[in-house]
């Protein structure tokens, strides 16, 4: 029994290992209790969620544990120890994860910052909810060549960067070949910066960028019907994203959601 089980533990561990790059790291002590380590080794922040199939062994903390990971961090999420060690005792795990944090809470307040610098303004093709291709989304299509700057809508630290692409296309088959840049904000929510051309992000994982710092430049890979910039600002779930109507500064003063077939010009910059 204990054999059986114990194998069941190191088939999925394995699995784990071999497909993800979020680890579950045993250690076993002396007195044969077990410490059950995750490790993101993952470029991005990661909500992980660990349950354990247990015989004969209890665990310190409550089963499932849900907690999350920044880039690179190894955290003790529970231990296991055997009832009667003279009994057989084994356990199985499995988990879960989603980049960027499902617990997180968008500050509402927020007012983002048109992505463009001074002296630029752009057309929105496509809203919020958007009948082409935004019909469960909040995210804004803004009418932008191939080449055109893109500038940081908020304050964040870059999470991810796609920029090996050169293809795109009207339809989803295309959708693989999206060159993007991820930047995450203080509270968590996440700023998605799509189709920018092959090479075009001026910014790598791991920097700081401020509200107006230029980050890319636009181009149409990925699933495009032709240059524009996707932009949409989105919290994690176990389910997906939820992407989110924020409100940007619509010129010097006026703040609200950009509208479709209205042009902007970026008045908050300097
Ligand atoms: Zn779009």
């Amino acid at each position: 029994m204990k054999e059986i089980i114990t194998c069941l533990s190191l088939i999925l561990s394995l699995s784990c290992a071999l497909a993800q790059e979020v680890k579950i790291v045993p250690v076993v002590l002396k007195d044969k209790s077990i410490e059950l380590y995750i490790h993101n080794q993952t470029f991005q922040g990661q909500s992980v969620l660990l349950d354990c199939e247990l015989k004969g062994m209890t665990s310190t903390e409550k089963l499932p544990i849900t907690k999350f990971l920044e880039v690179g961090e190894k955290v003790l999420f529970t231990t296991l120890a055997p009832k009667d060690i003279y009994k057989p005792f084994g356990y199985g795990t499995s988990i879960l994860y989603v980049e960027g944090d499902v617990q997180a809470k968008h500050d509402d307040n927020y007012v983002y910052l048109l992505p463009y610098p001074k002296g630029t303004s752009y057309n929105i093709d496509q809203g919020y909810l958007g009948n082409k291709t935004h019909e469960n989304l909040y995210a804004l299509d803004f009418n932008m060549d191939v080449g055109a700057e893109i500038t940081a809508i908020r304050d964040g630290i870059v999470t991810k960067v796609i920029e090996r692409y050169d293809k795109g296309c009207p339809d989803e088959s295309c959708e693989q070949y999206n060159n993007l840049v991820l930047v995450t904000h203080e509270d968590g929510s996440i700023a998605n910066y799509a189709h920018l051309k092959k090479n075009g992000a001026i910014v790598k994982v791991g920097d700081r960028v401020k509200a107006g710092d230029l980050i890319g430049l636009s181009g149409a890979t990925g699933w495009a019907s032709g240059p524009h910039l996707h932009l949409e600002v989105y919290t994690a779930s176990w389910d997906g994203k939820i992407t989110l109507p924020v409100n940007y500064y619509l010129d010097e003063k006026t703040t609200g959601e950009p509208q479709v077939n209205q042009v902007y010009a970026q008045k908050r910059l300097k």
